[in-house]
């Protein structure tokens, strides 16, 4: 098959390099500039582990290139992805200019019967939307397809290898046949692929992080609450977790969800049910408890030390989790910019998202060349992002470095007794 994937992001890079991987042509498209000339030249714009290795492959089998000429893509293709961004607006909607900017190009260029995919995160009632515009400006057939990603950024590419389920709204029989091509190769180990109308499709996208989200905030209240009566939410977790209704996936308390999707997901669900009428009082609650939980490093610190004024921490992890070197709605940056505002100098340290921490920052904070630097001096660390590196550190090593042996752990990821055992003073989340 001949696909244009518009927008080579997280998601349309993942799903162009990987759909030329099974045999497909596949062209990708960007308007930013740098970054498709980074492609070209075989350089990663985006840190997600085993992607480099698909995308040179098929670079080099010629199953997939990189453009910024969207008119020429669109017309050599009989699958259009949209794969932009959906970013929050000011009052919490998803914007969709992106969006339908795309839809207003793809059909000015049509020079044909063309299935459109719509692939971002967007709003229930925007596949019609879609629809209008094109139907608008051309002639020629076409159908829309609503088909919401639900990759997970770090496991992108195994993610969309063995999708749990694929989605796909569509209205007409021609364009699902086409989807269910598109993705057998994915789903022969017998994952559902669920045809159903565009709205249920785009709302399923909304639910599940909805619902994720909760499962996060609801376990940092719980966190909280065994905070107050002195019980241990590692205890907890793994005696809720155990019940099968519930599983023990996503019951792990931190520092609150950050992100390019949960946190404006979150928000433009409760903006488009608002717009209906529908006051989504649980996701409402989910969004508030999340605002404090990114707060909760700094109140302990602030409650153990008194002032942070002229105090140095450590901060070991930057990007919002594991595995990418994506910051954004981070809570290390919620963290730092407290830090800072206290009059707190900071030096941290994280495996992939230094540059774009040195982007945002700049010279505000120290980046530290390994994990062992940024303690150096230090009168606290604080742990945000639970990186694999930081689980069995040299805490002799760190203990030397560090001027005060004291830790503030976002993630729970060392044990009391260990802690003990090495001499550190420390606190975690909910035990
Ligand atoms: P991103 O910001 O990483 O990438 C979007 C890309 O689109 C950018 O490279 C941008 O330059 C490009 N773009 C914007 N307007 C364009 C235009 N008019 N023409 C060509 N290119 C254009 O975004 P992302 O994280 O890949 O997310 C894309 C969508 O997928 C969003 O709706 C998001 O909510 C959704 N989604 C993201 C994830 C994730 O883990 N990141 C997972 C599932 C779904």
């Amino acid at each position: 098959m001949k696909l244009t994937v518009i927008g080579t992001g997280y998601v349309g890079l993942v799903a162009g390099a990987c759909f030329a991987e099974t045999g497909n042509d596949v062209v990708c498209v960007d308007k930013d500039e740098a970054k498709i000339r980074l492609l070209r030249k075989g350089k990663m714009p985006i840190f997600e582990p085993g992607l480099e290795e698909v995308v040179r492959r098929n670079v080099a089998d010629k199953r997939l290139t990189f453009t910024t000429q969207l008119p020429k893509a669109v017309r050599s293709a009989s699958v259009i992805m949209i794969a932009v961004g959906t970013p929050q607006g000011e009052d919490g909607s998803a914007d969709l200019q992106h969006v339908l900017g795309v839809a207003r190009e793809i059909a000015k260029a049509m020079n044909g019967y063309k299935v459109i995919v719509d692939k971002s995160t967007v709003p229930v009632g925007t596949a019609s939307r879609v629809r209008e515009i094109i139907r608008r400006e051309t002639t020629y057939p076409f159908s829309v397809v609503s088909n919401p990603e639900f990759l997970k950024q770090g496991g992108a590419v195994a993610d969309f290898f063995k999708p749990d389920r694929v989605v796909i709204g569509a209205e007409d029989e021609k364009a699902a046949e086409v989807m269910r091509n598109l993705y057998s190769p994915f789903t022969r180990t017998g994952a559902p692929i669920m045809v159903m109308d565009c709205a249920s499709a785009e709302l399923s996208k909304y639910a599940a992080n909805a619902l994720l989200a909760t499962k996060i905030s609801f376990m940092n209240e719980i966190a909280n609450i065994c905070e107050l009566f002195g019980a241990d939410v590692d205890q907890v977790r793994h005696a809720v977790g155990s019940d099968h209704r519930i599983g023990p996936s996503f019951l792990f308390p931190g520092t609150g969800y950050g992100g390019s999707c949960f946190p404006k997901d979150v928000k433009a669900i409760i903006k488009f049910t608002a717009d209906k009428g529908y006051d989504f009082r649980i996701v409402k609650a989910v969004d508030a408890v999340n605002h404090l939980q990114k707060s909760v490093l700094a109140s302990k610190m602030e409650k153990h030390l008194g002032s942070l004024k002229g105090k140095m921490i450590a901060v070991w992890g930057l990007s919002f989790k594991p595995r990418t070197d994506d910051m954004r709605e981070a809570p290390a940056v919620v963290l730092i910019e407290r830090l800072l505002a206290a009059g707190a100098r900071v030096q941290a340290f994280d495996p992939e998202a230094m540059p774009v921490a040195k982007q945002l920052f700049g010279n505000r904070i120290v980046l530290a060349p390994t994990s062992y630097k940024a303690l150096e001096g230090a009168d606290a660390m604080a742990l945000v992002t639970e990186w694999n590196e930081f689980r069995e550190p040299d805490f002799a090593k760190m203990r030397k470095a560090m001027k005060t042996p004291l830790i503030f752990d976002g993630r729970n990821i060392y044990t009391r007794e260990a802690m003990r055992t090495h001499g550190f003073q420390y606190f975690s989340i909910g035990r």
